[in-house]
């Protein structure tokens, strides 16, 4: 039988968000993550734990079909792969960061200076875009220890609350790209495992759908209906059902997790009462 091969991180950030994805689409997996190889009792699958430096190359000659791994190492192998879904987990912002006591005067700055990074592609990429010169070295790790010691003027490297680089005397500077975890594909995997990506990837819409919506009930004079409906617009429209009360009903509907206190608002000077709001597992659109 078929099995779609799919690449995850063996250990890291990656990791457990990538094998919860899987389990949320009903794939269980039969042995843990400490093994190179697992399967699936209930889904032709097969996952291979891997590092994340390797899982672009990996899925490009074809050892595994699919892959799970951030955006911004993708970009940097630049592999022949396709990104087919974003998966909403692993945010992180790639930036330049200067010594804190030096004034900066905009992208100008960097003109030939020496830059450290693990990430020089996507660097490069993006100083001959602007046409600016620098100077990019190349280092594995602990780049934002480079400038203290002077191996660089700068540094490009991953950020997320900023510590690391305020222990370190650093200040970012400028925002260059924004990652998250997406799946890739080989651009030529088979017929049939063309058919069981198809079938994971609406399994994964679905839970991407769920968790950017809530699901929303509320009680509201029936006068208010025609208001309130305005500003719940649902996936189709909002169900509503009597209350035993005389002129009250109930509503139903769906609201994206980003305008939901905004609706809320909204709702509350409209007349409605009782709002229950409440998670979405699933959602099939
Ligand atoms: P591996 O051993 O698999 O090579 P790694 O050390 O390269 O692991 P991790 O530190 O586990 O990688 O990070 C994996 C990915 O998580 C990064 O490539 C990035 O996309 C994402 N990420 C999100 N937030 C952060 C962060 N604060 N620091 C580093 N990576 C982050
Ligand atoms: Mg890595």
């Amino acid at each position: 039988m078929t099995k779609l091969k799919i690449a995850v991180q063996k250990k890291g950030r990656l990791n457990e968000k990538s094998v919860e994805l899987l389990k949320n689409c009903g794939i269980k997996l039969s042995n843990g993550s400490n093994k190179l190889k697992a399967t699936a009792k209930n889904f032709p699958i097969e996952v291979l734990f891997l590092r994340d430096d390797d899982i672009s190359q990996y899925v490009e000659q074809g050892v595994a079909d699919i892959g799970i791994l951030g955006e911004n190492e993708v970009w940097e192998r630049d592999k022949n792969v396709v990104i087919k879904e974003k998966l909403g987990f692993a945010y992180c912002k790639m930036s330049l960061a200067i010594p804190k006591e030096e004034k900066y005067t905009g992208l100008d700055w960097f003109k030939n200076k020496k830059i450290a990074t693990s990430y020089p592609k996507i660097l490069n990429n993006f100083f001959k875009e602007k046409g600016i010169p620098v100077d990019i070295e190349e280092i594995g790790g602990s780049v934002e220890i480079a400038p203290g010691i002077g191996l660089a003027k700068a540094i490009f490297d991953i950020v997320s609350t900023g510590s690391t680089l305020m222990m370190n005397g650093l200040k970012e500077v400028e925002v260059v790209v924004k990652s998250e975890a997406v799946l890739i594909s080989s651009p030529k995997i088979n017929e049939e495992k063309q058919k069981l990506l198809d079938k994971l990837l609406f399994r994964i819409k679905a839970i991407r759908n769920a968790s950017e919506n809530k699901y929303i009930l509320l009680n509201a004079p029936n006068s208010a209906i025609d208001n309130i409906c305005s500003v719940l617009p649902g996936m189709k429209s909002p169900t509503i059902l009597p209350l035993a009360v005389e002129g009250w009903s109930s509503l139903h509907s769906v609201v994206k997790e980003d305008e939901f206190w905004e609706v809320i608002d909204k709702l509350k000077n409209l007349g409605a009462q009782g709002i229950l709001v409440t998670s979405i597992e699933k959602m099939i659109n």
